[in-house]
């Protein structure tokens, strides 16, 4: 399915098919919206450059991941459709997830509700159930890298630290020192040999202390961090386990214990008394939002203006707080992945992966109101824009913020630490919807998702005279 040549990434508009807005920033490149014109159908567009020489992505680590994402059919992991390569960029076309993020839905220092909390857990337990079951670990579970589409379905999403743990029948343990410090677990913080499923229960249990809690319980989970220490001699009075309510709490204990082999397995979670808790019919949650649908836009393809990106060391050998790590070490193939097999693509997908190219500007015949869905990150004002530039710049001085604006004027990068003295880096955007509405987007580009959103609060506090509702247009 991949072409060769350095055609360069403007030949990747195809007639009838047109890249919009960037939807993520990752490690190696970033991920775009592609938008069919006539049908409105949507794709994601994982954009990646191989760097074989430097510290950069290497043609190994690219196969493993896309080996792994072919080998992934489930309602609750992000499909894979299908790769391009052009030189030495390489196109991976997923399935476009359009309601953000799971961070976005949690509110910093209270979570969310715990029926809510519990819908995307028991969605999250089945996705890595599935892929524990086809012998896959994923290793860097965290909301930043899941998903969910319009209807609130969750998926797992970012394959670039899985690998396969378990082939016909054979496990292995793996040694490969990875994933985020605060969500990874104890033993593999440690550098010991590891299982791969209690390694990925363990950064659920931290998720749903995340959904929850809205913080995170520990920078790291070693008896160097205070908090861990509380945790592991069962003092649970302090925050976050005194926000959080006797049942789950009791299913975290048994999620979080040191000990991998005492840990709950995913049978123990699913008939455990908290998921089996029924709780009344959830209501979307409110969010500070725009859903709009384009009279030719089916209700399903709402479009997400951006979202946030994940750093990633993939040759690092320090762990950093809120930043995964990837301790190369040589042992980790996908030997033996076999089991491609074919999904239901959008219909006019082909036309993406081979069509003649035919160059168009990105977005040109789109309306700004098309491409807007659900984030918590944003705000609206009726002001100008040289009003709106210059409060946001007075409230990034004032909150002590440094950072770097654009020459146009419509954007400006932070950079900052977060509580744990963690890089924090984030882009604010002003876009114009109509001449009398500005919406200022702030999207994170390296940093704990949970903290950049506290900073994001600090912000849209200063800035509250400006606010203006956001407009219900269908
Ligand atoms: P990396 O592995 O380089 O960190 P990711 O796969 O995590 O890159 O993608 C970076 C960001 O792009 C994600 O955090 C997410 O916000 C966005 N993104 C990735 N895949 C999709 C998708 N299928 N649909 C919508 N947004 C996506």
């Amino acid at each position: 399915m991949s072409s060769s040549g350095d055609k360069g990434e403007r030949e990747l508009f195809v007639d009838g098919w047109e890249f919009m807005q960037t939807l993520g920033e990752g490690a190696y490149g970033e991920v775009k919206l592609a938008v069919h014109k006539e049908t409105q159908e949507c794709v994601a567009v994982k954009i990646m450059s191989v760097d074989e020489n430097g510290e950069g992505l290497t043609h190994e680590c690219l196969r493993k991941e896309i080996c792994i994402l072919r080998m992934l059919k489930d309602d609750h992991i992000v499909k894979f459709y299908g790769q391009r390569t052009c030189g030495c960029v390489h196109y991976l076309f997923l399935e476009y997830a359009d309601g953000g993020e799971l961070f976005d839905r949690i509110e910093p220092d209270h979570g969310m509700e715990p029926g809510m909390a519990q819908h995307f857990f028991l969605q999250l337990m089945s996705g890595v159930e599935y892929l524990h079951k086809r012998g896959v670990a994923h290793r860097d579970i965290k909301p930043e890298n899941i998903l969910l589409d319009g209807f609130d379905r969750l998926k797992v999403s970012d394959f670039g630290l899985s690998t396969v743990f378990r082939h016909q029948g054979k496990e292995r343990k793996l040694c490969r020192r990875c994933g985020t410090p605060p969500y990874i677990a104890p033993e593999v913080y440690a550098g010991m040999d590891y299982h791969a499923e209690p390694a990925d229960l363990w950064s659920c249990g931290i998720v749903l202390v995340a959904l929850l809690a809205g913080e995170l319980p520990w920078d790291v989970p070693s008896s160097e961090c205070p908090e861990y220490k509380e945790w592991k001699e069962e003092n649970y009075f302090f925050s976050p386990w005194n926000k959080i309510s006797n049942e789950p709490l009791a299913l975290l204990k048994k999620m979080l214990r040191h000990s991998p082999s005492k840990r709950c397995t995913v049978e123990k979670i699913r008939s455990n008394i908290w998921c089996r808790k029924t709780y009344p019919v959830l209501d979307q949650p409110s969010q500070d939002a725009l859903t709009i649908v384009s009279p030719t836009h089916r209700p399903s393809k709402k479009i997400k203006i951006d979202s946030s990106p994940r750093y990633s060391d993939r040759t690092g050998s320090e762990a950093t707080a809120s930043q995964p790590v990837h301790h190369r070490e040589g042992g980790e193939g996908v030997d033996g992945v076999v089991g491609v097999e074919s999904f239901t693509q959008p219909s006019r997908f082909d036309e993406l992966i081979v069509g003649t190219q035919i160059p168009c500007t990105p977005g040109a015949s789109q309306t700004p109101f098309q491409h807007l869905t659900l984030r918590m990150t944003r705000f609206y004002t009726h002001q100008s824009s040289v009003r709106v530039w210059g409060r946001l710049q007075q409230a990034l001085r004032k909150l002590g913020y440094e950072h770097r604006s654009s020459g146009d004027k419509v954007s400006l990068v932070v950079f900052t630490v977060d509580r744990r003295k963690q890089p924090l880096e984030f882009k604010a955007s002003i876009y114009e919807l109509r001449p009398d509405l500005l919406l200022i987007e702030f999207r994170r580009s390296k940093g704990d998702g949970i903290e950049f959103k506290k900073i994001f609060k600090k912000i849209k506090e200063q800035c509250l005279d400006l606010i203006c509702k956001p407009p219900q247009i269908q």
